[in-house]
């Protein structure tokens, strides 16, 4: 499995040959690991005296061949997240797994996939403009679906990442709120990479407070709305489940470390 290949131009062909090559002992790791991410989340939604079920796990599998995901899903993950339109369709397309399992888009959207982000994924966690927004209204519209979406904030102001700055969210929010076939549910954010996950701790009671702050200014229903905070990955979801994720998307944790990209 070797660089960026492995997921887009040749995976198809990648996926057909891996579809039946998960050996005992990859099935027997991936459910450890499946294991014990599920631990861990509900300590840390203990901690903060809330049920685990409070959390959602999403499975990140992007590079993760198709094999790998079902069994994933054959035992008990439900929720699998893609940051790439045309990997995760030919995955999809692969599997066919039945009904109940949903896929997430995570990373940045480019606005000439929106067509197949909106056919394929249940919701788009990383809606990053009001210009993705309003393409991603329109073509909802077009196929006569309401589209679950999050917002992305870039928290922590890196250059690398996308993103609404804090300060641009508001009228952001107001401006997606508006748009009638999408249901913003919340934010995303994606914390700075640290050696020690408690110094992104910050980060995270920051996006909380930005949602906190959406419910006052911009409510969604007579509770507020914005129900979601999805923060949290492999090396820091405890610390995001202690501010108050209900959304961790965890990848290597689940199903190992991913090929350098
Ligand atoms: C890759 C990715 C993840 C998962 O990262 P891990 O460190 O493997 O858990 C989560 N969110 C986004 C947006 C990602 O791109």
């Amino acid at each position: 499995m070797t660089g960026p290949e492995r997921a887009t131009g040749s995976a198809a062909n990648a996926i057909d040959a891996a579809i039946d090559t998960v050996t005992d002992a990859e099935t027997d790791a991936l459910a450890r690991h499946i294991h014990d991410a599920r631990q861990r989340v509900a300590a840390a939604a203990a901690r903060g005296g809330r049920p685990a079920e409070d959390v959602l796990l999403v499975g990140v599998s992007k590079t993760v061949p198709a094999a790998l995901i079902q069994a994933a899903y054959a035992l008990g993950l439900r929720t699998f997240g893609e940051n790439r339109v045309r990997e995760a369709h030919e995955k999809r397309a692969a599997l066919r797994l039945p009904d109940d399992a949903r896929w997430e888009l995570v990373g940045h959207l480019q606005t000439n996939k929106v067509a197949r982000a909106v056919e394929i994924f249940d919701r788009i966690q990383s809606v990053d403009s009001v210009a993705l927004a309003e393409g991603l209204d329109a073509r909802a519209a077009q196929v006569g679906r309401v589209l679950p979406v999050l917002l992305e904030v870039n928290v922590a102001g890196e250059a690398s990442k996308g993103g609404f700055a804090p300060d641009a969210l508001p009228e952001a929010a107001r401006a997606i709120a508006a748009l009638p076939h999408l249901r913003p549910e919340g934010l995303m954010t994606v914390a700075p990479l640290v050696a020690e996950a408690e110094a992104v701790r910050p980060v995270f009671r920051r996006l909380r407070a930005l949602r906190d702050a959406l419910r006052e200014t911009q409510p969604l229903g007579p509770d507020g709305g914005w129900p979601h905070l999805s923060m949290g990955m492999s090396d820091d979801f405890e610390v995001a489940i202690e501010e108050g994720a209900t959304i961790v998307r965890i990848g290597r944790a689940i199903f190992g470390a991913r090929p350098m990209q």
